[in-house]
């Protein structure tokens, strides 16, 4: 049952817990670590990482906080499916996989291609090993097209609509997820698991992740700069999206409850870091590659190529 204790924006904003949909599956709050080792490395003694990838005990990731409220509303609506998008090793649409399979909705994942990797084919075997119904396609226009025949086909199978969740989760209500977040951080700070951040570094591909946190960390009137990490191709990944995003959201929750303030797009804060993306999407860089092995051997962390 959501209670207003369910979440922190739900202790901040009451009003939202009673209109939003929410249903919880991973585990939060996660964890701050201190990198002692990888600091000393880099010559910083303030490190730390906010362990995204413990949000689930069978499968984590930054997808979950998002999945937390689309799949609320996927139920909510009456679906017996979800569809969803990704490329072929996408941890959304794995992650949606999973968390839909234990509220007993079936998926649908339309898949382009991408550079092959280890992770893909374990993405795609754990997907399909969910009951995931996984397809195929050779470019995004097609997989436009084919959306539509896939919806018509399952509306005829199973009398519904497939519940269609947006390519990483990133639709407004999706990005609620990761403003819950900054809210959680701004918690265990005040708890001091760790100082105020002076910056926070995410991977930035559909943009819902850094898209919540800065709307979130502006709420809660906290200071971090968000530096957003650019690892899928420009045209995909533009700050004129980024501002419609955060606009959008901000303004729907603020209509939901009227003590969130209605927040523009801030101009000034945003900074994209565009020094690691390499040749295209889910191709690793030798960069890439050094990395995980650093954070492996400093820290015992295990990262992938595609977001590091
Ligand atoms: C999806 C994903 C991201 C990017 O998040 P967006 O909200 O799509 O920008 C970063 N890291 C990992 C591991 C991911 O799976």
């Amino acid at each position: 049952m959501v209670t207003t204790e369910s979440i922190p924006l739900f202790r901040h904003y009451p009003g939202l817990s009673e209109r939003l949909p929410y249903i919880s599956l991973g585990e939060f709050p996660t964890p701050i670590d201190r990198l002692t080792n990888l600091g000393a490395s880099a010559g910083s003694d303030k490190l730390y990482i906010k362990r995204e990838d413990q949000s689930g005990r069978v499968y984590g990731g930054n997808k979950i906080r998002k999945l937390e409220f689309l799949l609320a509303e996927a139920l909510q609506s009456g679906a017996k499916e979800v569809l969803t998008f990704g490329a072929a090793g996408s941890n959304h649409c794995l992650a949606t996989a999973i968390y839909a399979r234990k509220l007993g909705l079936r998926s649908i994942s339309m898949l382009i291609p991408q550079p092959n990797a280890r992770n893909i084919s374990q993405n795609l075997l754990m997907g399909y090993h969910q009951g995931a119904e996984l397809h195929h396609y050779n470019n995004s226009f097609l997989v436009k097209l084919e959306t539509k025949y896939q919806l018509l086909k399952h509306r005829l199978k199973t009398g519904r609509f497939p519940y269609v969740i947006p390519p990483g989760g990133s639709s407004p209500l999706g990005v609620v997820g990761t403003v819950n977040a900054a809210f959680e951080l701004k918690e265990q700070v005040r708890e001091g698991v760790m100082p105020e951040p002076d910056r926070i570094y995410v991977a930035f591909s559909t943009m819902g992740t850094a898209t919540g946190l800065m709307l979130g960390l502006a709420a809660a009137k906290m200071k971090s700069r968000v530096i957003c990490v650019r690892t899928a191709e420009k045209k995909l990944v533009t700050e004129e999206k980024l501002r419609t995003l955060f606009n959008r959201t901000s303004s729907w929750l603020h209509s939901l409850d009227a003590s969130f303030p209605n927040l523009r797009y801030p101009e000034m804060s945003l900074e994209i870091n565009d020094d690691f993306f390499g040749e295209e999407y889910g191709l690793f860089t030798r960069e890439a590659v050094s990395a995980m092995k650093l954070i492996k051997e400093k820290e015992g962390i295990t990262l992938e190529g595609t977001y590091t």
